[in-house]
This record gives structure tokens, sequence and C-alpha cells, in this order.
């Protein structure tokens, strides 16, 4: 039985929390739950920045989430698959408005494909690992997911997602949340434990598999292209962990930067250098921002076009981390963009897909562009500005939004999309950093894992899952909500049905 109202927190005095803090750190030291500081040796990390109790958040909504990520991976695979010249010419146009990164990417993709005298793809398989990342809106009668955005590459915490919502049901089994009886506070089925960690990596076993047998050959690795310094690894290291003692598959870990030294490719296949191994899958948890190629332009670059001329699978090929592009999003909320690209979905399935949308407009000189251009400086206050940079920071809100526009020539105003906002509902939940407690308003953000396996060519699709959930809270004063970037914290749900 789930709690047929949203129930409040659990009321505790302070030393019960005191204790309960001490539990929280201990569990997530010991399990894992944790993250390094900005400043860092390798021997010492902190507990991740997380609620002291799970959110409330509505069942149905919940539900929705997890009916629309198959066919929101559908639609991403079918965008490369049923859409290709229509895809590459979107990228044509954002690579004139961005030259810099956009443009470099999208000429990586060229140079790979000009590279081969078929014109195609070394590696026509691909795999896409997805989150779909919402907010529940409150502007209706009902509460209902809004889509926030759509995430093809780099996709982070689906380890520690897990770990967050079985840090939760510790918690509440072992009696932190409710001391003086031997009934947990919550319902155990309130509050579900994401299965993220197995789900991804299971995802990426299939692709590993997939190579192997494809190509005829064993003991292949998996090799993660990670960021210098990251902060978030053991969210990575979970997945290796897993990956090695779920499915026997070894991980190796390299930088672009350590590429050229690492890693050595012959007939178009890929190998670590170092012990001769084959590499079946590039995981990209690196790549998709301008600081990823700083370190030495020449050689990044020149890397990430040697991972994309090889054999190996990519996860994601770079035409799919460019799907996720923020204009990519808005144009596939214009009328019929959905029905047109997922014609095999009922009606009921295509609502459901729609009804996620919140209004996204293009700055441009179309007819809903001229409207925009109006909204922006009408009404600012409903929109968040957002340019096709990912990762956090980039956004500009609200009011802030006429000023920064008058800043730029009208001319680059169409790199930019212009998006309704969604108003969630706020809760005081506990949030602990650092060994703080903050007692605020958040609001929460949830996401939706998904794997899908594709081969360009022949447009067949492997296999397509839902993969577990994430919810991400911040507190409701600031804007950006990402967790690593330091503004917002991991979280599980309580699911509670309306009225
Ligand atoms: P990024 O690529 O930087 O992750 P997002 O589109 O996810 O960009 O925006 C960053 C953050 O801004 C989100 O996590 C969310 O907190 C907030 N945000 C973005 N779009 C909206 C929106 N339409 N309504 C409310 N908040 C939003
Ligand atoms: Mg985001």
């Amino acid at each position: 039985m789930l709690h047929s109202l949203m129930s409040s927190f659990p009321a505790l005095s302070g030393s019960d929390e005191l204790n309960l803090v001490d539990a929280l750190d201990q569990w997530s030291l010991s399990n894992g739950l944790i993250m390094y500081p900005p400043q860092f040796t390798s021997h010492s990390a902190n507990a991740a920045p997380v609620t002291i109790f799970p959110t409330p958040f509505p069942e149905s909504a919940f539900k929705d989430a997890f009916l629309v990520q198959e066919p929101f991976n559908q639609l991403y695979a079918n965008v490369v698959l049923k859409n290709l010249l229509w895809l590459l010419a979107v990228l044509e146009q954002l690579s004139q408005s961005d030259p810099d990164f956009t443009g470099k990417l999208f000429n990586v993709y060229k140079s790979a494909i000009a590279s081969n005298k078929s014109g195609k793809l070394t590696q026509p398989v691909l795999m896409g690992l997805f989150r779909s990342d919402y907010m529940v809106d409150t502007k209706g009668s009902t509460p209902v997911i809004k889509q926030i955005e759509f995430n093809t590459v780099l996709i982070s915490f689906g380890a520690l997602s897990t770990k967050v919502s079985q840090l939760h049901s510790y918690l509440n089994n072992a009696g932190y949340y409710q001391q003086d009886t031997s009934i947990p506070y919550y319902n155990e089925c309130s509050i579900p434990i994401s299965d993220s960690l197995q789900k991804l990596s299971a995802g990426l076993a299939v692709a590993h598999a997939h190579y192997e047998n494809a190509h005829a050959t064993s003991q292949c690795a998996i090799l993660f292209l990670v960021q210098e310094n990251e902060r978030n690894i053991f969210d990575q290291r979970h997945l290796e962990y897993a990956l090695l003692s779920e499915h026997k598959i070894k991980s190796v870990r390299s930088t672009l930067g350590q590429v050229s030294s690492r890693l050595i490719t012959k007939e178009d296949r890929l190998y670590i250098k170092a012990t001769g191994q084959e590499v079946a899958l590039v995981y990209y948890r690196s790549g998709y921002a301008p600081a990823d190629y700083e370190s030495d332009q020449a050689a990044t670059w020149k890397a990430r076009l040697v991972l994309e001329q090889s054999l190996a699978i990519k996860c994601p090929l770079i035409l799919v981390q460019l799907a996720g592009s923020k204009k990519i999003q808005q144009l596939l909320t214009e009328p019929s963009a959905i029905k047109s690209r997922l014609p095999d979905l009922s009606t009921d399935e295509h609502d459901r897909l729609l009804n996620t949308f919140v209004a996204i407009y293009p700055l441009d000189d179309s007819e809903r562009g001229k409207e925009a251009k109006r909204l922006a400086f009408e009404s600012p206050q409903d929109y968040v500005l957002k340019p096709q940079r990912e990762g956090g920071g980039n956004n500009v809100y609200k009011t802030d939004i006429p000023s920064f526009l008058q800043k730029i020539d009208e001319k680059e105003w169409d790199a930019y999309i212009l998006m309704e906002l969604i108003k969630p509902p706020t809760f005081k939940n506990k949030v602990l950093r650092n060994d703080q407690v903050f007692n605020e308003d958040i609001i929460s953000e949830l996401g939706i894992f998904g794997t899908i396996l594709f081969n360009e060519d022949s447009g067949k699709i492997f296999s397509n899952e839902t993969a577990g959930f994430l919810l991400r809270s911040k507190f409701e004063a600031s804007d950006e909500g990402g967790v690593a970037a330091g503004f917002g914290c991991l979280d599980s749900v309580e699911l509670y049905r309306e009225k």
C-alpha cells in the first residue's frame, strides 16, 4: 500500500538527527556513495551530497516517465536511422552558429566517413545510453512530468542513484527515520530502489557481446573515455566493477589526451597497447564539452577522430551525441515531428510522449521564432534561454534573458532556444552536504535511463530497454541543478497517490 496522500517527512529530535547523519555518512562511505572533493588525493573521498529523506513524487507521473522511455530511445535512434539527411542539415546549420565546438565535432564525424572508401561508418552498430530528465509540473489540475532535456552523452549517476535509493531504504529499515517504534516510517514499496547500476552495465555488456560475435573475437575490453581529475569517478567505477563481476568484462580508462600513448589501431580494430586486448566498445564519460579538449587541442581532437574511425562500437557515436542538442529537442517538439518519426506508436503512446513537452521555441526568423523574440522580452519570467552547450552553467533564466540577448548580435540568437519554465512542487526535505544539514525548500528532477543498440545500415534495433531512474534535488533558489557542478544533491523518491 502506498500513502494515498503525500506524507510528511519524519520529525526527528536534534539528537536523533545527529545519529542519523552519522549513520548516513558511514553507510555512504561503506558502500561507495562518494565523490572526490574539489582538491583531492586518490585515497580520500567524501560522502556524496544527498537528501536525508526520500522526496515525495506522484506515482502516476513516475509511471508515465517509465512508459515513455523506450519510445524516446527509439525516437532518437530513428533520428539517425530514418532522418539522417535532415539531421545532417540541422547539424550543418548548428556548426555555422557554433563553429568552435559543434562544428568541430561534426567535422570529426565527416572526416571519419570520408576516410572510408564506401563513404559509410566503419562500425554501423551504434549504442545509445540515454537519460531523459523531467520535472513534475504543477500548473494543471494533476501533477504531470514535463521533459527538461534528453541527454545522449555523458550520462552520469546511474550507479550512485542505485546507491542513494539503497541508502534511504537502509535508513528506513534500520529505524533511523522512526526511532520510537519498530515499524519503519515508510512502507517499503513506496521507496523503490533504482536498478540503474545493474541495467546500465547490462546494456554495455549487450553491446560488448554483439561486437565479439559480429567480429569473431573474444576477451575484448570496454574503454571508458574519461575526464582528467574526475571527481565523480566512483559512479563510473561501480559500473566497471559490475561489468567485471556480472559479465566478466574488463574495462580500461583513458582520457582523450592519453589515447595516442595507450591505444593503437590495426586494420580499424582498436587495441590496448599494454595488453594487446581488443576494444569492443568506447564508452564516453568525456568529450562533450570544450574543456575536455583543452589540454592539447591537436592531440585530443585527433584522438576523438581515431576512436570515431575505429571498428569499436561507440557509446555514443558523435552523430548520436549531437542528436541530443537542444536544437534537435526543440525541433522534435514541433507538430507532427513525433508522428512522422515514430509512425507505429498507438494514439495513446503518441499522446503520452507529446504530453511531456512544454513549449520550446527557436529564436530565428520563422513565425514561431518571431513569437519567441516577443515572449523573451515581454514575459521573460516564464522562460529559460538555452545555448547548444551541455553540462550545466550555460542557461540564462527569466529576467536575465532580455539584457543577455541585447548584448549579443541578433544574428547569433538562432544558436539559442527559448523554453517555457516548468513549475515543480517544492518540499522541505533536508540536504546533507559536507557535514552541514540544510533545511530549505527543494525542487527535484527525475531522470530515466535507457539503453538502445541498433544498426545504422540495416535499421535493425537489437535491444531497447528502460534502465532505472535518478532523482536529483536542488535548493529552489538556485536555477542550475548539477550535482557534480556543486549545485544539487542525490535523492530518491517516495511514491504517493493523488487523492
Ligand atoms: P544542461 O545541459 O546544462 O544540463 P538543462 O537543460 O538540463 O541543461 O538545464 C539545466 C538545469 O536548468 C536543469 O537541471 C533544471 O534544473 C533547469 N531547467 C532547465 N530547463 C528548465 C525548464 N524548462 N523549467 C524549469 N527548470 C529548467
Ligand atoms: Mg541537464
